[in-house]
């Protein structure tokens, strides 16, 4: 399979299957954006909270915030998005298309008519819109272009309540806006997307140890949602490409089937965002040491994710076709904890009262034994059927009721089989048996 096939297969399956639909396709779409579908959003989710397990609730020194994504324009001033967030857009002359220069092979030449391009100009990326009912600049507020500007106004108020000691750190997941002057890729490039950002605040000595801790943090993220190892690369970014705010910045690159790409970002963005912040409110974020009774403006390193960037690879790397029974499947080989579905019961035929009734009981049993579980229910058309569309979206695992658990066969009686997705293998266990496999592969 060539990899703009393979793109083309995952976006097809992404439609077929509820992962992913174009944003406000009815009207012909909106460019940049994308809904998740049912499928998707439960994927979106497994993401979110596997991040949330591993970067805040199973450590004790990060704090939660859900900011407001209108802030004050302010606040995109002192972080500098305003003078600098900004891509080089060029122009062609002939077709009038926009592009974005350091996207191309040729920045003085137009790819689509070989038209002359103009100079690059750079083109901010924050969105701009009117807050209240006066239309002057004053009403102007922007859709937040990163998470992290919501994390570092609340610092002092999170200092404030919770009263931590450094080092801590912010975490937040939520929508971020970027005017991309060229959005592609799938989910790749989207003018509305997803961030999971903490910032970790550290004294200005101690910023390298924390550096590797969360760059190996991330690694085991990456080996919690099962991507592959080799797709993915740490670029250290060169001192002259460094963002405005940053000393150090490591890019985690994925071999998407477009190419090698950046994933996600890891940061040390020294004092910049507090000190600026504090320069420009009345806020003080200096922190007292009470050890060494030193004072200084904390330092901070930021793992910055992306979640549709995330849900990407995962996709891309789970993605298999096979021959199984004779047929060509398509199948996803997601983790189970990562799958939207983590089982599907179904009665082996659809017009037996016996059977429906105790699948129903079986999936009763399996939703008890599995809270926060998604255990789906399929009777439509024969079996080998249901096991294709469970395939197609990644369910782990199928539970089938036949005339055996209902003793035709004593030997087999409240027994059913479980079909595993990867190999198809079926085997006889018991409901509490298939509670605890199910278990198992999600702890
Ligand atoms: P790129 O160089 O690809 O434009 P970036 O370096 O500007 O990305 P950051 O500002 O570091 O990206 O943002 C942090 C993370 O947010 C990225 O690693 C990525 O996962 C995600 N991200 C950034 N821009 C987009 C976008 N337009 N669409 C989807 N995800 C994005």
């Amino acid at each position: 399979m060539s990899d703009s096939n393979l793109m083309e297969k995952i976006v097809s399956l992404c439609k077929r299957r509820g992962f992913l639909f174009p944003g406000s396709e009815i009207y012909g779409g909106l460019a940049g954006t994308y809904d998740y579908g049912p499928m998707g959003v439960l994927l979106k989710e497994n993401v979110e909270r596997i991040w949330r397990e591993l970067f805040r609730d199973g450590r004790d020194d990060i704090y939660g915030v859900d900011a407001a994504i209108l802030m004050n324009p302010k606040v995109w001033e002192a972080s500098g998005h305003t003078a600098t967030f900004a891509d080089p857009l060029v122009v062609c002359a002939e077709c009038k298309r926009r592009f974005r220069a350091d996207q191309l092979d040729d920045p003085s030449v137009c790819p689509e008519c070989s038209g002359a391009l103009s100079e690059p100009k750079p083109f901010n990326m924050m969105f701009a819109t009117k807050a209240g009912v006066a239309e002057d600049e004053s009403a102007t507020v922007y859709l937040r272009p990163e998470t992290a500007g919501g994390i570092f106004v609340n610092y002092k108020n999170v200092m404030d309540s919770v009263h931590p000691k450094l080092p801590f750190g912010i975490a937040q997941i939520g929508k971020a806006f970027r005017n991309e002057i060229a959005p592609r890729d799938f989910i790749f490039r989207l003018r509305e997307l997803s961030q999971m950002e903490v910032e970790y605040f550290v004294a200005p000595a101690a910023w390298e140890k924390a550096f590797e801790e969360w760059r190996e943090t991330m690694h085991a993220y990456a080996r919690a949602l099962a991507l592959p190892d080799e797709k993915l690369h740490e670029l250290e970014v060169p001192q002259d490409d460094l963002a405005h705010y940053s000393k150090r910045t490591i890019d985690f690159e994925f071999d998407y089937p477009f190419g090698r790409k950046e994933l996600w970002g890891l940061a040390y963005r020294t004092d910049f965002d507090l000190s600026a912040h504090m320069e420009r409110s009345s806020a003080s974020f200096e922190y007292l040491d009470e050890e060494t009774k030193e004072k200084f403006v904390p330092h901070v390193i930021e793992p910055s994710l992306g979640v549709d960037r995330t849900v990407l690879a995962v996709l891309a790397s789970a993605y298999r076709e096979d021959e199984l029974g004779g047929e060509t499947r398509t199948y996803l080989t997601l983790a189970p904890k990562v799958a939207p579905v983590k089982a599907m019961v179904s009665p082996l035929l659809k017009n037996k009262p016996e059977l429906v009734e105790k699948a129903r009981e079986v999936r009763a049993v399996l939703r008890a034994a599995l809270p926060g579980a998604v255990i789906a229910w399929d009777d439509n058309g024969n079996i080998g059927k249901r096991y294709r569309r469970q395939d197609e979206i990644g369910t782990p695992f199928c539970v089938t009721v036949d005339f055996d658990t209902l003793g035709e066969k004593p030997e087999f009686a409240n027994t059913v089989t479980l079909r595993d997705r990867d190999t198809g293998a079926q085997e006889r266990l018991s409901v509490p048996d298939v509670a605890g496999r199910i278990r198992a592969a999600l702890a």
